[in-house]
């Protein structure tokens, strides 16, 4: 599963569309302070499920839309859109009928979230489970933030485990246990 475009359109500081094309290999984001590095980390975070606010540096998910500036009134809408290269055919079989996927989160003022997985709509959930099982996502150890790595060393052996799991890849199967068990 590789991500090949990401685009924002009034998302963060991202008020027009945006469209960014993922090669394959390292890719590095760079640009002076404030000019929205971190907002683009976050967008990628928050198209895979995110669900806590405050883990966009944010006081309500309705912040990450463009709150205007100087001569740019606010927008009403974010939407944040994620190519994956699903040419392998690793997606979780509901989704596994195509090469590409594009997985879209869009939010409306006051309205929340909804996803699209190739213009379906879908669950939060499922959007999440799509990522848990390629071990990344929202919450992914392969997302680390400032201060995650002294968090991972301070961590209760529960806690840590959780990370372990996730990074393994088999945390979206607990979730699907236990979505089972109370059924
Ligand atoms: P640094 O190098 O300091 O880490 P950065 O490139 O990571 O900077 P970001 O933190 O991504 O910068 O971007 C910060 C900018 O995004 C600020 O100018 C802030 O005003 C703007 N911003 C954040 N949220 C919104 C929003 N909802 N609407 C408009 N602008 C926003
Ligand atoms: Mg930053």
């Amino acid at each position: 599963m590789r991500f090949t475009r990401l685009r924002l359109v009034g998302f963060k500081s991202f008020v027009d569309a945006s469209d960014f094309v993922i090669e394959p290999g390292l890719t590095g984001v760079v640009g002076p302070n404030g000019c929205g590095k971190s907002n683009l980390v976050e967008a990628l975070r928050w198209v895979m499920g995110e669900s806590s606010y405050k883990n966009m540096r944010a006081s309500g998910m309705d912040d990450v839309i463009f709150s205007g500036s100087g001569n740019r009134p606010a927008r009403n809408t974010a939407e944040v859109m994620l190519a994956i290269d699903n040419s392998a055919r690793t997606a979780p079989a509901a989704f596994n009928d195509a090469d590409m996927l594009e997985v879209t989160r869009r939010i409306e003022r006051e309205a929340g979230s909804v996803y699209r997985i190739n213009g379906r709509e879908v669950r939060a959930r499922d959007v999440q489970l799509l990522f848990a099982d390629a071990s990344t996502g929202a919450r992914s150890p392969a997302m680390v933030g400032q201060g995650r790595i002294g968090e991972l060393i301070s961590a209760k052996p529960q806690a840590r485990r959780a990370i372990l799991e996730e990074a393994a890849g088999i945390s979206g199967l607990y979730s699907r246990r236990n979505e089972a068990e109370t059924r």
